[in-house]
């Protein structure tokens, strides 16, 4: 048999039932089917983004975007006001007063926001397109007499918005203007503008969300890089997994390298306090009062500085714990915001917290003792009242207790010194009572012990009578302005007593961790006496993060973090 289109095949066709065919084009159907439908869910999305990209067609979706456009712009007009009235309002001054509270953006954005938006940089129009635009003076006003122009003439502003246009990302898409005499409205102007910054918002929120949820296992890529780096110069051998992820802070296991010539210990405990937490800034009364370290790194509100502060404060502590023979982490290296200790554990595995460590009977009450006795040098030897004492912070390791976590510990000069330290008793007190250890005193009891003093009552009386110690105490400290000067670590702090830094340096010179420690105070004071301040070295960082991560995104991996 012929066809008009060829022959019919006469080759025999492989032997089908038709329940076969019936389910093969069923399956055939479903699958199109299935095709059809998922091409139209992507039909869809893609419909919308055109709708949310274009902010044009739908009356609806077009009054959403404008309104959320229109709010953000507000909220970052209203912010650069607050700025520039905070500058005035601060002028000069030593003590600064903060707009902080007042900022209408999320605090998550600031950052971005002021390295990004610089008003004058939108009104200067630095522009790559030049179009013959007359120059401004600081009332917008040009030229004299009749042929006064001002930056409103709608000719000019048009220009201006066009070319500003091209100023706009380059993943904005504004099309080709470079070349034509293009005047936008302002209207036009201000909507693409709004929309463009909406849209990068809304990328920036994808991108930080990302940085958000590396901060879960807390490392975002600022910190991968500098760990990295450390790995990468030899300071560390390898970085390992993460002990702890706190509010506060991650810990992770590493292997030491050396630094300068001077050996790590081989296990360490690196311990990154997390920097976009905003559970910081309440921590600002544990350093006021503090007298080592500033308030004004507290009122700069600048995150990322406000974290080291927590680093260099354990890093005192420990050092000066250490040198009184209290069982804590010797401090290896500090880094901004990272401090290498060296590791309570042996073989990866943590010791654990006294919360957790089974003890015998017997071992529980030679662990109180050595608590005891351990608040009593930090007391009276190292002049430190630890602040967060507590089964949570003291580890159990080859028969002995451990003290960890003193980023928050205070001079005794603190104005609420007393208060912490009777806290901190009464947490002492509390867990060995429960844990079945005979004679424990009483928090009061263990207080007068420890201070020496002895304020009478308990309970809420006591406590009463010790904040009126406290405030009794940093009065007559104010009025003989006494100071604590005479503590060998805080030369470190006091650049202003340079002699006393000499004498104190030499002696210190034998001890590697007081000398890594001084070392990165110095280097951070050359820095600053370069006059390159840290925000420059934090861009700079960003650039190379960026380099970085495009060239070597592999390369961190092998860091396995978490
Ligand atoms: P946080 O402020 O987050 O509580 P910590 O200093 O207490 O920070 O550390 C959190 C946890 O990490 C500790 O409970 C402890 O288990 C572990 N850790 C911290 N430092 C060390 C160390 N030097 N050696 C071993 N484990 C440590
Ligand atoms: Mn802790």
């Amino acid at each position: 048999m012929s066809t008009p289109w060829g022959k019919v095949q006469t080759a025999p066709v492989m032997p089908c039932s038709l329940q076969d065919v019936m389910s093969e084009q069923l399956a055939h159907d479903l699958h199109q089917k299935e095709e059809e439908e998922s091409l139209k869910v992507k039909e869809a999305r893609t419909f919308q983004e055109v709708l949310a990209a274009a902010g044009e067609n739908t009356e609806a979706s077009d009054d959403w975007l404008l309104a959320q456009m229109l709010q953000q712009e507000f909220d970052r007009e209203h912010d650069q006001t607050l700025k520039i009235e905070e500058k005035k309002f601060n002028g000069n001054n030593k003590v600064s007063v903060s707009f902080e509270n007042y900022r209408a953006l999320h605090p998550a954005y600031k950052d971005e926001e002021e390295d990004e938006i610089d008003p004058d940089e939108i009104e200067s129009g630095k522009s790559r397109w030049d179009s013959p635009n007359p120059k401004f003076n600081k009332y917008g006003v040009s030229g004299k007499g009749k042929n006064i122009t001002t930056k409103h003439d709608a000719e000019i502003c048009g220009r201006k918005n066009a070319s500003k246009l091209m100023d706009l990302p380059p993943e904005f898409r504004s099309g080709d203007g470079e070349g034509i005499d293009m005047k936008l409205s302002n209207k036009v102007y201000n909507k693409l503008k709004m929309h463009s910054l909406a849209e990068n918002k809304r990328s920036q929120r994808v991108h930080e969300k990302k940085e958000f949820s590396t901060a879960e296992h807390v490392i975002d890529p600022r910190t991968k890089l500098l760990l990295y780096k450390m790995v990468n110069n030899g300071t560390l051998e390898s970085v390992g997994g993460s002990i702890s992820s706190g509010k506060e802070s991650v810990v992770y296991h590493a292997y030491g390298g050396s630094k300068e010539g001077v050996l790590l210990s081989s296990e360490c405990a690196v311990k990154i306090y997390k920097t976009t937490l905003n559970e910081f800034k309440n921590r600002g009364a544990y350093v006021d009062g503090d007298h080592r370290f500033s308030r004004d790194d507290f009122k700069k509100n600048n995150p990322r500085k406000v974290i080291r502060i927590w680093g260099e404060k354990e890093t005192a502590n420990l050092n000066r714990m250490k040198k009184f023979g209290i069982p804590c982490p010797a401090v290896q290296v500090l880094n901004k915001h990272i401090l290498v200790m060296s590791f309570i554990g042996k073989d990866q595995c943590p010791a654990p917290k006294l919360k957790d460590a089974k003890l015998s009977v017997e071992d529980l009450e030679d662990a109180y003792d050595q608590v005891i006795g351990i608040m009593d040098t930090m007391q009276n030897k190292c002049a430190l009242v630890h602040s967060d004492l507590s089964e949570y912070n003291l580890l159990w390791y080859g028969g002995k207790v451990w003290v960890i976590d003193v980023s928050q510990a205070v001079e005794l000069t603190h104005p609420k010194a007393m208060e912490f330290l009777f806290r901190d008793c009464k947490n002492v007190c509390k867990f060995f009572m429960k844990a079945g250890v005979h004679d424990v005193k009483e928090p009061e009891e263990l207080f007068n012990h420890i201070t020496g003093l002895n304020i009478k009552g308990e309970g809420a009386e006591f406590a009463a009578q010790v904040q009126r110690y406290d405030k009794e105490r940093s009065a007559e400290l104010l009025a003989h302005q006494i100071s604590t000067k005479e503590y060998a670590f805080d030369y470190y702090f006091e650049k202003s007593h340079q002699d006393r830094l000499e004498e104190a340096e030499l002696e210190d010179r034998n001890d590697p961790f007081e000398y890594f420690h001084e070392k990165s105070l110095q280097d951070k004071a050359d820095e600053e006496e370069a006059g390159s301040s840290e925000d420059e070295s934090d861009e700079d960082v960003e650039e190379e993060l960026e380099e970085f991560g495009n060239a070597d995104e592999e390369k961190i991996e092998k860091l396995k973090l978490g």
